[in-house]
């Protein structure tokens, strides 16, 4: 296949703008350490209408700093979604916690409510309630945080929201990240994401403490705030302490000025991609498949769109990823469900452990999806999936008993 004619599953939209965003940073005295970031973190706290933004390297190392600035340690425990991207569950890791997983709703493919609350009832009677609930807004979706901030009351556990599909996203008519339900709110933006800045990851608060823990970690625990630092002798000089054990973890100025150009189309890249998942959902609902379904009190921003094969699909997973690929169309599985993989089950995790999440691993594929997609790949798409799947009309024929 012509390396041309592959459809991704996801990719960046970059225009001259975004290009000469970077150029401008690349001619300036600041290649880290300047003004740009301050200025990206401004805009996107801003933008999710929240206080504080901290920028990072990308977001496996926001949720990292985020666990340790809620202070996540050794015999705490960390839960998340098992459809996700490993990085959820493995920033509790980093911090010496334990982790575990709440199965998934079969219809938003989000942490169940329902499940968390009746693995909180259990874990109460053993005193092993969770220190930190990291729920993950599956595809762009908004999990149901009302609901789960009313059990973190509760129970007693801090809520970290990883938002890295769902920048632009709304939940009850306001912006994801702006931590009405929750503690922090992570964003990634990986290419493949809503927004990139090729590698990169933001944490928004509007507790200014977890603020200023973050941005201490984020760049090796140095400070050079004067009513940060302990006193020391008046004849040495100490224009700098390291008050904690930190990481570098900074974004560098090109990053953050890609992600301020790229802001600006936010808003336009979440309308385009939503149009295409409005499309896929009209185009596919002659398949026999299942197309995925929207909570209304959401507004997804569509960083995936996975389809679910069905007993009457007349394809099996496996044989409409093989010829989908073969086709040039790149699609993907989001996501092996993490305790699934090898590290997991080391650590004493069974198959079959979410059974929810296990059905949506083995009957799901993400098919293209992104703000660039022409609509001459959206129809090569929705056409080969037509040819490949049965058509509705037929179940209901079979359904019938002719
Ligand atoms: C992409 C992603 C991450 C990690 O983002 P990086 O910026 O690549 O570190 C974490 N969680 C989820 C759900 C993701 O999709």
């Amino acid at each position: 296949m012509n390396q041309a004619n592959i459809i991704p599953y996801g990719r960046q939209s970059i225009s001259e703008a975004d290009i000469q965003a970077v150029v401008d940073v690349l001619r300036s005295d600041f290649l880290t350490q300047g003004p740009v970031v301050p200025a990206f973190e401004e805009a996107v706290a801003t933008y999710c209408q929240v206080r504080h933004g901290v920028a990072v390297s990308n977001a496996t190392a926001a949720l990292h700093i985020a666990c340790l600035s809620i202070g996540l340690g050794p015999s705490d425990w960390l839960w998340t979604s098992p459809i996700t991207f490993v990085a959820s569950a493995n920033c509790g890791l980093y911090c010496g916690a334990k982790v575990d997983f709440v199965d998934i709703d079969p219809h938003t493919f989000n942490m169940s409510v329902v499940a968390l609350e009746k693995k909180l009832i259990v874990a109460k009677i053993k005193g092993m309630l969770p220190k930190v609930v990291v729920p993950v807004h599956m595809c762009g979706q908004p999990c149901e945080m009302e609901a789960i901030h009313a059990l973190s009351i509760k129970y007693g556990f801090k809520i970290i929201e990883d938002a890295s599909h769902a920048i632009g996203a709304k939940y009850k008519g306001e912006p994801v990240g702006n931590c009405r339900y929750s503690d922090i709110t992570v964003f990634s933006f990986h290419p493949v994401k809503i927004i990139t800045t090729a590698e990169g990851g933001l944490a928004v608060t509007n507790q200014t403490e977890l603020a200023q823990k973050m941005n201490l970690l984020r760049s090796h625990g140095i400070s050079s705030t004067p009513s940060d630092m302990e006193k020391r002798p008046a004849d040495e000089i100490w224009n700098y302490q390291q008050i904690d054990l930190g990481f570098n973890y900074r974004m560098t100025e090109m990053q953050a000025a890609l992600g301020l150009s790229q802001l600006q189309k936010l808003d336009h890249f979440v309308a385009t991609r939503q149009s295409i998942a409005w499309f896929y959902d009209q185009a596919l609902s002659s398949v026999d498949i299942q197309t995925p379904w929207q909570h209304p009190d959401g507004l997804s921003s569509f960083h995936l769109y996975p389809i679910q094969l069905t007993a009457t699909s007349g394809i099996s997973q496996q044989t409409l990823y093989q010829e989908l690929t073969q086709a040039g169309v790149n699609v993907n599985l989001h996501y092996i469900p993490v305790y699934r993989q090898p590290h997991y089950a080391r650590l004493g995790f069974k198959p079959g452990y979410c059974p929810h999440a296990e059905d949506y691993f083995k009957s799901s594929i993400s098919i293209p999806l992104y703000a660039s997609m022409t609509s001459t790949q959206q129809h090569r798409v929705l056409e080969l999936i037509q040819s490949l799947c049965l058509p509705k009309v037929l179940k209901r024929v079979v359904g019938a008993g002719l």
